[in-house]
Formats: C-alpha cells, structure tokens, sequence
C-alpha cells in the first residue's frame, strides 16, 4: 500500500467507450490501481473544433453529482460550469409563461452542464492516472469475450504517442498519418462503455442467454439554439427549464454558460416529414410555438431546421449485464433510455458508484467477484428508471398542461411540508436523493394509494355529513314528517 491508500494492481481492465461513463468508470478503477486500457472510437474531442453527437448539453442531478463529488470534480462543475435550473417554465400557446418548481427547498435544483465538457473534464482527470491509458480512434470490431480478446479498427497517427504495449513495432509508426490499422488486446476484465448500440452487447448477446429488448419511439428530436440577445445577454430567464408543451409533441430549452441556450423539438417523425419548406416551418411555429420565433430568429430556425436531420430515440432493457467474472455493461450500453427524465447520464453515473461501493464492501481487487452482485443490484432499479423515462414522456408534453397535474405537484408538495420524512414526491426522489429507482416506484404506489384512501375517506365523511344535515333538516321541519294522503 502506498501512504495514501493507492496501490497497484496487476488487473488488466478494458473500457470500450470513453464517452460520460467509460470516462468516469476509469477514473474510479484507475483510483484502486487497475491497470485501465480505455478505447475509444472517435477521436479525442479535446482536439478537434466540433464534435457531432447527440445533445449539447444535459441536465445533471443528485445522483450523477453525488459520483463526481467522489471524484473531487463537483465543485468545480457547480461553482463554474453549469446553469441552475430550479423550475420548469411553461410556455403557452399566446406566449405567457408559468413556473412549476423543481423541488420543495431553494436548495433543490438542476443543473445544466455542456456533454462536450464534461466528457473532457473527466477524460482528462482518467489521463492524469499514469495507470490509465486512452486510446482514441480504435473502434471495436471484434471480441473474444472469453478469453478478454477484443480488437479494434484503428485510425493510426502518428504525432499521438501511443501505447508501446500494443504498437510497439517502430515501422508502423513511420509510415503516413491516420491510416487503418488492426490491433488487438487482451485484458482480464471488459467493461462495455459503448452507449446505446454497444458492440459488447452485441458479443454477449451471442455468448449467454442474455434477456434483451428496445422500443424506438414515435418522436425523434432535432436540436436548435437560442442566441444570446444584441447586448450578450440570455433571451429567457437562465435559471429555468423551457418547456412547450404541446400534448403530441414538445419543445424544451436549457441555458448554455455563453448564455445561448440549446432548443430541443421532440415530435413524431411523420410531422417533421411534413415541414418540408419554409413556409410551412415557419407556419408550423407560428402556430404552435409562437413565442420563439423571435428568439430563435426565422433565418436561425429555418437554417438549423433543414442542415439537420431528426434522430431517433431508442429505449433498451436487458438482463443480466454481467458475462461472468469476466465482462459488464454499464451505461447507455445496459439501459438506453428515453430522455424525459433527465435521467441516463444520472443513471449512468451511479453504475459507477455502486460498482465502486461494491469494491469498497468486497475489496479493493474483487472487481470480478462483484460483477454479479453488481447485475443484481442494478437490474430492477435501471428497469425502473426505464420505465419511469417511458411515463414522463407524456407527463412532460402533454400532462403538465392538466389541471389534475397541478393539483397533484401542489398536494404532493404540502404532504411533503408536512411529513418531510415519509413524503417524498416521486420526482424529487429521483432527482435529488440516491433512493433506489425501483423503491421510488414503490413509495409512489404507496402514495397514490394513501391519497386514494384520503380521498375515499373525505368522500364518506361528505357522505355523512350530508346524511346528517338531510337527517336534521327532516326532524326539524314536521312539513316533510306528515305525507299527504
Ligand atoms: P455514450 O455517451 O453514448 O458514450 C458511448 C461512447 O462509446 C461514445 O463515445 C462512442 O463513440 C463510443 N463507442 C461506441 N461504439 C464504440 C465501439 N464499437 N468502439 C469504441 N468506442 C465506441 N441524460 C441525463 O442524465 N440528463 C439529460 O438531460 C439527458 N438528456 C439527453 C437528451 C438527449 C436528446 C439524449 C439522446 C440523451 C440524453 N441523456 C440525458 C442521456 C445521456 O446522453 C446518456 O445516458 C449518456 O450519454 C450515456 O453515457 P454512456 O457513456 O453510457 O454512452
């Protein structure tokens, strides 16, 4: 052991993916000394000018924090990197606007972080550990799950000092930059990082009976931005999340730090199919979203609108995420979600931590004992989440316009007030506390049903009272005791 608590550990760990999680996932191991190979198909995004991918920027809560806060990065990203977000703002079809908090404390908020930089941040942190090594432009394209084989298509070049385990024949080195090449690995643990349409998962899917299923939604979604105003300010209130919501489809926006913010349209494919010049864009919105226009400018809307194309959204369960002591899925890759909870990244991040909990509780190199007791703890909660994902879908474009919604959140939160321990609204569980994704699902039936029972029990009293009332008015009036005959 060196003096403070590191101490080196001949275990070979694979990390394919070095996106928001392969990135965390091997700060934590390279933190208990694991020997960590992080191999990632794109190239480094700290070195090239624009980075294609999906979402500009998430919304990052309790549980992703609580996972950075292990790291020592927290502070930084609350203090310098991100926009709070305390409240949703719904904007209505004539343009006004109306808050629904997040939580019930000012102390509750989310918070708005760009995916570009919090993927450096923590590929950078990953690259300080002289036992992490990264490779970018290695694709995987195959994997020999058993033997911990895997290989990948390389994009070699030459200026990046590569690993001189892997490369360490110097005529490949020589010849011309950026040429494709083989190369391959063995490690003794893998761990599938590699997001949504994971190429570890599709080796394990062969290898075991693995339990698997995926849903593309109807909506696909297309990103637009918000300019920062002539004088360099922010167009709408920062500290909110924009919502439009327009029961079949909805429009939401999150503050960016150069005080843009990053427009999100959801909605069925077929309707995007339909907007296909500008005039019926701009009638579209005129229609429908009215307000923003101004914001996002016509030629902004109209130019962004038609250089994208819509992309689709997918939801992914499977079962378990383990091959034995030998492979696990973490991330995108184990459960995909749809992202109306603000929840994947979150999700995704506390994997991380509960592996690391794991290794804290079973010991520091017990990494391939724990990868069952891992699928264990995490099957039934990230099903949850999957799920809940799944109902906020239509919660947040079309429920939240209902008046029964409003009243709820309102009798949620005055239960919450006055039985702060035993009352937590579903939302607030999953966005501000580590409560397992599967026991919130199980207070919220509690809850519903404990209303279910107030409600009943005020409908009997009424009952009652009526009967009462009925019962004296009739003893009182001795017309109504004597019946003509
Ligand atoms: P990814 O981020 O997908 O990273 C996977 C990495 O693996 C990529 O870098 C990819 O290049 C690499 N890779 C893929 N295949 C290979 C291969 N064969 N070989 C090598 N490398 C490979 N989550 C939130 O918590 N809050 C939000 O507000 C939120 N908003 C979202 C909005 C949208 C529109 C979408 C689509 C998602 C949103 N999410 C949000 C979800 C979040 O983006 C994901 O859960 C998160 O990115 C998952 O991280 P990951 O590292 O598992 O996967």
């Amino acid at each position: 052991h060196h003096q403070n608590g590191w101490h080196k550990n001949h275990v070979r760990v694979a990390v394919v993916g070095g996106g928001l999680v392969g990135s965390m996932i091997s700060c934590f191991l390279a933190k208990r000394g694991y020997q960590v190979d992080l191999y990632e198909m794109r190239n480094d995004p700290r070195k090239s000018e624009h980075v294609v991918g999906k979402s500009i920027n998430l919304a990052l809560s309790e549980r992703g924090r609580s996972a950075l806060r292990s790291l020592g990065l927290e502070k930084e990203i609350i203090e310098k990197y991100s926009i709070k977000m305390y409240s949703r703002m719904i904007h209505d079809l004539n343009g006004r606007k109306r808050i629904i908090p997040y939580g019930t404390r000012p102390d509750q908020y989310i918070l708005s972080v760009s995916r570009r930089f919090l993927n450096e941040l923590l590929l950078s942190k990953a690259e300080k550990y002289e036992n992490v090594h990264i490779h970018f432009d290695h694709k995987l394209l195959q994997a020999n799950l058993k033997q911990g084989h895997l290989t990948f298509q390389a994009m070699i070049d030459n200026d990046i000092n590569i690993d001189d385990n892997i490369f360490n024949d110097k005529h490949e080195k020589q010849q011309s930059p950026h040429h494709p090449k083989q190369v391959e690995s063995y490690s003794d643990i893998i761990l599938g990082c590699d997001g949504a349409y994971s190429a570890v998962r599709r080796h394990m899917i062969k290898l075991l009976l693995l339990d698997y299923s995926q849903k593309y939604i109807e909506h696909g979604y297309l990103e637009l931005c918000i300019p920062p105003t002539k004088s360099g300010d922010y167009a709408m209130e920062p500290n909110h999340l924009h919502i439009w919501p327009r029961g079949d489809f909805m429009m939401i926006a999150l503050p960016n730090l150069d005080r843009s913010f990053t427009v999100t349209l959801f909605m069925q494919f077929k309707i995007f199919e339909e907007l296909t010049d500008q005039t019926k864009l701009l009638n579209f919105f005129q229609k429908y979203f009215p307000d923003s226009i101004p914001l996002l400018t016509k030629d902004g809307l109209i130019q962004t609108f038609f250089s994208t194309k819509p992309s689709p959204l997918i939801s992914i369960k499977c079962k378990p995420y383990n091959y034995e002591d030998k492979v696990l899925l973490m991330g995108d890759a184990a459960h995909a979600m749809v992202p109306f909870y603000g929840q994947g990244m979150n999700c995704g991040f506390e994997d991380c931590i509960v592996l690391d909990e794991l290794l804290d509780k079973h010991g520091n190199d017990k990494l391939d004992s724990v990868l069952d007791i891992f699928t264990e703890k995490r099957v039934d909660n990230c099903h949850a989440i999957i799920d809940l994902a799944m109902y906020n879908y239509v919660e947040m474009r079309d429920l939240v316009n209902k008046r029964s919604f409003i009243i709820r959140k309102t009798f949620d939160n005055m239960m919450h007030r006055l039985f702060p321990t035993i009352w937590t609204p579903l939302y607030s569980m999953v966005t501000f506390s580590r409560t397992p994704y599967h026991r919130c699902i199980q207070d919220k039936r509690w809850q519903d049903e404990m209303i279910d029972r107030i409600l009943k029990f005020f409908l009997i009293l009424f009952g009652l009272l009526m009967f009462l009332i009925a019962a004296k008015l009739f003893d009182s009036n001795p017309t109504l005791k004597t019946r003509p005959n």
